[in-house]
């Protein structure tokens, strides 16, 4: 189905001319520093179900699915219904608690472990940024240490270290002194921040044998979906529960991708380790802004009595509470029929993406979990990796520039993943046999004609 006048021929002068038109009054043509990709300036015309449409009437199989919320795909059905429905009930933000308040914490805490108690916010962003101020203002400490590589959204106390520029001489070799992320940032948020390799224990043990009086928690991505996907090696994130432990500090998992997408209870369900603060965001709305952060009793505490602050105008209004009440009873209901096509789809592609390339004769990493993945392809001079298990790994390993062009000729064979080559593919509960076998089909092409 397209709404554009032309069937798509895969040109794009509709979306150049509005793309154009955009950039005139919103800075860059894009509200997310996320999405903009220069040289792909697609402007979007709807979504249906695992399939966008650009407004040239071009056709894709969508592996990004708005950067992660689309869990249901595009438009779902019964999620919008639910929206409507609440909002001609309700209106759209209460004044007091309602009982979607009362649903949507019921669902939340018994399909989590590792939540007994939680609050609502707005964006991944914001969750994390009240986890790690609930767990300093627990522990009475000030550093919170992060992984390199990982992402907890934008804001000034935890952009850091993200994605440095480790070629830099003066950005390498590694050291737990964070790196802003962005211009503007004060230097001394980084005071309270440390940054460990992911994957590193000794580093680890390290750190916390020099700052362990003064660390508050270790936030981390159970699984590190923001450069590429790279895995916890086996023991991994026991061995961070257990240091968190015996130094007295919090670990707090960022499960705003893994959340409600590893599992219906993330990875902390599907992985078997259990954080004191865990933080939400993406699939949780299945397309709808909300997040929520949340933890044990005791720890929540200081949320319930009002001695740490959070707030918000808009958090648990209407249409997120109805939208998250519906993704989190279809998950709890239908949790076989959904994870089997999450996983089994997820599985099949991982595997038919990594043989078409590697007979093509493209070196590649093919890794992930379950819905979500990424393809790392080898720079000419790369080591010989059996995997990725950081982001000096992941540096050292993959060639930008076979990403962009595979990128590009999957897109032309409309296949669209996010465009930055460390972020990574998801699929959603709605996409198709067909899907899968049009997006092997055209990985077999790209491949070749990427070599
Ligand atoms: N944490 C992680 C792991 C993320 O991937 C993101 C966003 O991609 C965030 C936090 C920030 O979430 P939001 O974009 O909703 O602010």
């Amino acid at each position: 189905m397209s709404t554009s006048d032309d069937e798509g021929d895969g040109a794009f002068t509709r979306s150049q001319a509005l793309f154009e038109r955009v950039a005139r009054t919103i800075a860059g043509g894009e509200s997310s520093y996320a999405r903009l990709k220069k040289g792909l300036e697609l402007c979007f015309d709807h979504g249906e179900g695992s399939h966008f449409w650009d407004i040239d009437g071009n056709e894709y199989i969508d592996y990004s699915l708005g950067y992660g919320p689309l869990i249901f795909g595009h438009r779902p059905k019964k999620i919008i219904e639910a929206v409507f429905e609440a909002v001609n009930r309700y209106g759209t933000v209460a004044t007091f608690p309602y009982d979607l308040d009362a649903e949507v914490g019921e669902l939340i805490t018994e399909l989590v472990p590792g939540v007994d108690l939680l609050r609502f916010a707005n964006s991944g962003t914001e969750a994390t940024m009240a986890a790690a101020r609930l767990a300093r203002a627990y522990t009475g400490r000030s550093k919170i240490v992060q992984m390199e590589g990982g992402y907890h959204g934008w804001a000034d106390t935890h952009f850091w270290s993200s994605h440095p520029d480790v070629w830099r001489p003066e950005v390498s070799p590694y050291s737990p002194v964070p790196r802003p992320g962005s211009r503007g940032i004060p230097a001394c948020y980084g005071e309270a921040l440390l940054i460990a390799q992911y994957n590193d224990r000794e580093g680890l043990a390290q750190l916390f044998e020099r700052y362990g009086d003064d660390i508050a928690a270790v936030l981390v991505e159970p699984v590190q979906c923001n450069t590429g996907v790279i895995l916890p090696e086996p023991g991994y994130l026991e061995f961070l529960r257990e240091i968190t432990r015996a130094y007295g500090a919090l670990l707090i998992f960022d499960e705003v991708i893994t959340g409600f997408r590893l599992a219906p209870g993330g990875a902390q369900e599907r992985l078997g380790v259990v954080p004191d603060i865990s933080t939400f965001a993406k699939a949780l709305g299945g397309g709808f802004p909300i997040a929520a952060f949340g933890g044990s009793f005791e720890v929540m505490q200081l949320e319930a009595t009002n001695q740490v602050m959070h707030g918000g105008t808009y958090t648990a209004n209407v249409v997120a509470l109805a939208a998250a009440r519906a993704v989190l009873t279809e998950m709890k209901t239908r949790r076989q029929e959904i994870w089997s096509v999450l996983d089994g789809y997820g599985e099949r592609l991982r595997e038919g993406l990594a043989e078409a390339c590697r007979s093509a004769g493209l070196r590649c990493l093919v890794q992930g979990i379950g819905p979500v993945w990424h393809i790392f392809f080898a720079k000419p001079d790369a080591p010989d990796l059996e995997r990725i298990r950081n982001y000096r790994e992941a540096h050292a390993y993959a060639s930008i520039e076979l990403f962009d062009r595979f990128h590009r000729a999957m897109l032309a064979r409309g296949v669209y993943f996010h465009p930055y080559h460390f972020e990574r593919w998801f699929v959603s509960a709605v996409h198709t046999e067909d899907d899968v076998r049009r997006t092997l089909e055209a990985a077999a092409e790209a491949a070749q004609e990427v070599v």
